[in-house]
């Protein structure tokens, strides 16, 4: 199996507070997951998660504290540009962020053809720029010469996507793409995903906290909870299926998990509470149903519990076991 990116026990401290009173917060905790070619992962959950840590973290934005990252079979070099000359690209929450509103548009797209030296002249650079602005269903003659504020969020988050793609990357790394565009738009824009992976090849890591979305566009699922993968597999077994405690309540959160019906809807859950990313043993122990005494002292294992990566005591007995002892999850 090709694994385009693969992420292995990734950690992340990070040190809060003065001399006095100092304490350490692992936003990340010995996570690890990998993508294959033309294939979306959705890393899903609340605020506070870790899950835009990650992101960070494999488009060099934040240093790994331990762990390791490898694309394409090679080691990360921690290097942003390294990574946006070797196929990745980025596509961020904000699509009026992403832009200088002093700054026509399309600017940036003949910045991005000029850099990587993907045209010999000028018209070659508008060709290219125009194939890919018709992929998100735009074209060069509607947006050349215009500002930011002459867009939609929805336009101006396609435009994001069109410029992402001049460089023909093998790999998007989205980070809440749907989150600030209008909920009549955030279909198309995440239909744009599936037809990337499907036309193109491209491979999608979706970051999200919309369960609704993310059961629409992708092929597997890690759902995050305070630093922790809790459970990862197909988005079938996942979100049909739960069975971390954690995840059957983000899924109880939808009241009907078909996305063509509801897909605006958008679950959002407690806020960052940093006891639960101090405690001891599971870090669900505080609010989950089904907590026993073990839960609250001993941290559980990743189990392999029917294809599914489970970190949770209720499987540890008969069900579970344990991922090292396996190949893949829901490879
Ligand atoms: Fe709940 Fe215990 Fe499982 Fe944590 S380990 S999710 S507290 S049952």
């Amino acid at each position: 199996m090709d694994k385009l990116l693969e992420v292995n026990d990734l950690t992340k401290r990070y040190t809060q507070g003065n001399m006095l009173a100092r304490i350490t917060l692992t936003a990340v905790d010995h996570v690890s997951f990998y993508i294959k070619p033309a294939e979306i992962f959705t890393l899903a959950g609340e605020s506070g998660c870790g899950k835009t840590t990650t992101a960070k973290i494999v488009l060099g934005f934040e240093e790994i504290t331990t762990g390791s990252i490898y694309h394409n079979g090679k080691p990360h070099t921690h290097k942003e540009r390294a990574w946006l000359t070797d196929g990745v690209q980025a596509i961020f929450q904000d699509p009026f962020s992403t832009f200088n509103p002093l700054r026509t548009v399309e600017s940036y797209f003949h910045e991005t053809v000029q850099n990587f030296r993907l045209a010999s002249s000028k018209q070659e650079a508008i060709d290219r720029i125009d194939q890919k602005l018709r992929l998100v269903g735009l074209s060069y003659q509607e947006f050349a010469g215009k500002y930011p504020n002459e867009f939609s969020g929805g336009q101006l988050q396609r435009i994001s996507i069109a410029r992402a793609l001049v460089t023909d990357p093998k790999l998007i790394i989205a980070d809440e793409p749907v989150s600030m565009v209008d909920a009549s738009l955030r279909m198309s824009i995440v239909n744009l995903f599936k037809q990337l992976r499907d036309e193109l090849g491209v491979s999608i890591l979706y970051i999200t906290h919309d369960l609704a979305t993310a059961y629409y566009v992708s092929d597997r699922i890690a759902i995050m909870f305070r630093g922790n993968i809790v459970e990862m597999g197909t988005v079938e077994q996942v979100l049909m299926n739960p069975k971390h405690p954690y995840s059957k309540l983000l899924r109880e959160s939808i009241p009907q998990a078909d996305p063509q019906k509801r897909w605006d809807t958008v679950v959002t859950l407690a806020e960052f509470e940093q006891d639960e990313y101090l405690r001891q043993g599971c870090k669900f122990a505080g609010r989950c149903p089904a907590v026993m005494d073990i839960c609250k002292s001993v941290v559980p294992a990743d189990l392999q519990v029917d294809g599914v990566l489970v970190k949770c005591h209720l499987y540890s007995e008969n069900a579970g076991i344990p991922v090292s002892a396996t190949q893949t999850v829901a490879g």
